[in-house]
């Protein structure tokens, strides 16, 4: 049995710069996808950083997790040299061949491993993202996370603890087996039921690769796209079929510290991801509804602030009554109907409530307000409704009445 590997990496249609690395090296059996993020060139030294102190440690003798936790190193005392790469991180998603019928993998991130077996897809890795952390507490469905706006956070990643947790997974594998290990690009482009379509169909090692990528960046390529086909092979090289005795004995394994095989299984057979466009219009829903109900909210109460008040104020010698705020936020002040009462009628009290546009709670209040200031009783009223724009009606007088 012999492992015949493929790679292909595009920097997809959105992204200026290819942020994601991998390694195939085939004398040491080592195969690996890293996809790095940070400002600069961050992102694209911190997963070429990892994958070569990934690679360093295995030719080292180191076993996988050994080799990823001194990735992780590598890439904490990279960032730590130039002020312009702090911050950085990366995913790092490996496999290793133990013995000709063994695939250790050591994982950290949410770049994915899968296997394809008999033309099933399976998932082998478990995302360390946010939403997938909510979907394993049954806080989110799968078609939630799907569009949720913060899906692109992880929750692990090499370079940011020194002490960083690995996923580590024991995979029996038979002649036939597919492994494809690949970043989110791919992931998040094409839904795992085409994926595994496109796997199962394609028998070219380097073609399925590039089938894939290519798959990704047709869907839009919004981020870098990486895809490793690790093809297990017999050693005359042709994928044969296995007797049903060893098709028992043959079964992924994860480790223990690695969530289980039935763990894996319902988040691998999630529902078919939407397609771009659809996810586009949920994610924009779901930032505009609260948005906008927000806004209506914040708009009723301004305009209930602007138009429950009543004051008065003086024109050209009389008191009028305005409905509104002499300074409103948002709404201009309306003339109301009211008793014409000259402002030199006014006593003290009222000439004062006038100039200083005292508010009252309704025009009744306001108008049997006006009576109990007004020195002379008036029988004519006012029937001007104008409009006036968002300054202050009227000028809160100065201006002492001619006696
Ligand atoms: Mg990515």
């Amino acid at each position: 049995m012999r492992i015949a590997a493929a790679a292909r990496t595009e920097v997809g249609q959105v992204r200026d710069g290819n942020e994601d690395s991998f390694v195939i090296d085939e004398r040491l059996e080592l195969f690996a996808v890293a996809d790095g993020m940070g400002g600069h060139r961050g992102g694209e030294v911190a997963s070429a950083t990892a994958i070569e102190a990934l690679r360093a440690a295995v030719a080292g003798g180191r076993a996988i997790d050994a080799a990823v936790k001194a990735a992780n190193t590598a890439v904490i005392e990279k960032a730590a040299q130039d002020p312009d790469l702090a911050g950085m991180g990366t995913t790092l998603t490996a496999a290793i061949a133990l013995d000709a019928a063994t695939l250790r993998i050591g994982h950290v991130g949410d770049s994915r491993a899968y296997l394809l077996r008999d033309g099933v897809l399976q998932r082998l890795t478990d995302d360390h993202s946010l939403v997938e952390e909510l979907v394993r507490e049954g806080r989110l469905t799968p078609e939630q996370a799907e569009s949720h706006p913060q899906r692109a956070v992880i929750t692990r990643a090499l370079g940011v603890d020194e002490d960083v947790e690995v996923d580590l997974y024991t995979i029996d594998v038979r002649v036939a087996d597919r492994i494809i290990i690949c970043s989110d690009g791919l992931t998040t482009m094409v839904r795992e039921r085409d994926i595994e379509a496109i796997a199962r169909t394609e028998p070219d090692t380097r073609l399925v690769a590039n089938k894939l990528v290519e798959a990704a960046d047709e869907a839009g390529g919004e981020d870098n796209i990486t895809v490793v086909v690790l093809d297990v092979l017999d050693v005359d090289g042709s994928p044969v079929e296995e007797t049903a005795d060893a098709v028992d004995a043959m079964v992924a394994t994860p480790a223990a510290t690695s969530p289980s095989d039935d763990d894996i299984q319902p988040v691998a057979s999630a529902a078919p991801r939407r397609s771009r466009r659809r996810r586009r219009v949920a994610s924009i829903a779901l930032v505009l509804v609260p948005v906008l109900l927000i806004a209506a909210v914040a708009l009723g109460a301004i305009s209930w602030y602007d138009r429950n008040n009543w004051y008065f104020a003086q024109q050209r010698g009389q008191v009028v009554l305005y409905r509104g705020r002499p300074d409103p936020v948002l709404w201009s002040a309306t003339r109301e109907q009211s008793p014409a009462v000259a402002y030199s009628d006014l006593n003290a009290r009222g000439r004062t409530d006038v100039r200083t546009n005292a508010s009252f709670t309704s025009k009744p209040a306001a108008i049997a307000y006006l009576r109990t200031v007004t020195t002379t009783t008036t029988t004519t009223t006012t029937t001007t409704t104008t409009t006036i724009k968002k300054r202050r009606p009227a000028p809160t007088s100065t201006t002492r009445p001619k006696p």
